[in-house]
């Protein structure tokens, strides 16, 4: 494998050496011989074997052999500095032009063990169920399409409506009328002709209308609207197909998303388990049965549409990727309007005798 130093500026102070990729943070590495400065500027001439960087060190003056190297190059990696460099692209050149920014970014999560190219073929070859087009899914289709997922099954049933207009961006003036998802799919058609979509225009009344959408899925993302279980038939489905859930929405006055691992996770259900009994005689078993009964006109607009879309994608591609942890997984992340939209986390209380967790493959 050939090695690339990703873009740092170094110095050496005393017996250290200082060290800047990330812009909000330097390291600070013990170099009195001056061994890492030179493997950096070996490394900065261009991309090499750990055979060619031994060589080098060794013409000049460091006695390094290519173990000495590759463990150097280890401890560069741990720091995230280095990477693949015959991975850095996807080696077509209209899917590297079309993956610029997906690449880009990935640079922050790529190593030696696994390239930028590497998370966008696992996006490529990924298929993601999203249910709902509305507000929160009409994001959430644009970020996903934008990031390559190579497929995507669209659930809804719905009309385009000029009230969807505030929050709906893939939908125009000339659609009112139209199936949402056949329009929403008919997007992603013109936007990249390379992500197989398939659009299902049925109404979700259970988790048995959920059954063969969940087949051959990696994520279940979005969420539906109208009856008040359709969360937990979703997370049903999702728990017995064995694929992470997704799904974020608004209350009055806070953005919520949340994740389920299954198998690894709490669950919807499991968060059911600990709320107050709504025939209790008590203020919490009547606040809680009231708001069970609220109703809420949704109140997404625009930019906290686009907000809950994003950060379920984000999530999503989490899983996808693995470039990280789910960060949401078995806990409700709150972004509340009260307090600048700072997040906090509630975790789901984790239920042992859960029988939706029972159903989960994994
Ligand atoms: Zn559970």
């Amino acid at each position: 494998m050939r090695v690339i130093l990703k873009e740092c500026a170094w110095e050496a102070l005393g017996d250290d050496l200082i060290v800047v990729h990330d812009p909000r943070e330097a390291f600070t590495l013990a170099d009195p011989e001056g061994r890492i400065a030179a493997l950096l500027d070996e490394l900065g001439r261009g991309p090499a074997t750990a055979e060619k960087l031994s060589a080098a060190l060794t013409a000049r003056g460091f006695a390094a052999t290519v173990a000495d190297v590759r463990d150097g190059l280890d401890g560069l990696d741990s720091l995230g500095l280095v990477e693949n460099a015959d991975e850095r692209w996807l080696g077509a050149p209209d899917a590297d032009e079309r993956h610029f920014s997906n690449l880009t970014f990935f640079g922050s999560f790529a190593g030696l063990h696994t390239s930028r190219a590497e998370f966008v073929r696992r996006l490529r070859d990924s298929h993601v169920l999203v249910l709902g087009a509305g507000g929160g899914g009409s994001s959430l289709v644009q970020c996903l399409a934008g990031l390559g997922v190579g497929a995507l099954t669209l659930v809804d049933r719905d009309d385009i409506a000029p009230r969807n207009f505030a929050r709906q961006f893939l939908y125009r003036h000339v659609d009112i009328g139209r199936s949402k998802v056949d329009r929403a799919a008919e997007w992603v058609r013109e936007y990249d002709p390379g992500i197989e979509v398939r659009a299902v225009d049925r109404w979700i009344s259970g988790p048995e209308d959920l059954k063969d959408l969940t087949e051959d899925v990696h994520v279940v993302a979005g969420g539906l609207d109208g009856a008040p279980d359709a969360n937990l038939w979703v997370n049903e489905a999702a728990l017995r197909a064995g694929v992470p859930l997704v799904a974020g929405g608004m209350t009055r006055t806070q953005l919520i998303y949340f994740s389920v691992d299954p198998g690894k996770s709490a669950c919807l259900r499991c968060d059911e388990s600990d709320l107050p009994d709504p025939d209790e005689h008590s203020s919490a078993g009547v606040a809680h049965r009231l708001t069970r009964g609220l109703r809420l006109a949704n109140g997404l607009t625009g930019p906290m549409a686009m907000q809950v879309g994003s950060l379920v994608a984000y999530e999503v591609m989490r899983y996808l990727t693995g470039i990280e942890p789910p960060r949401a997984a078995g806990s409700r992340v709150i972004l509340d309007l009260r307090n600048g939209l700072i997040p906090t986390w509630e975790p789901f209380p984790r239920d042992p005798d859960c029988p939706a967790c029972a159903l989960a493959r994994r």
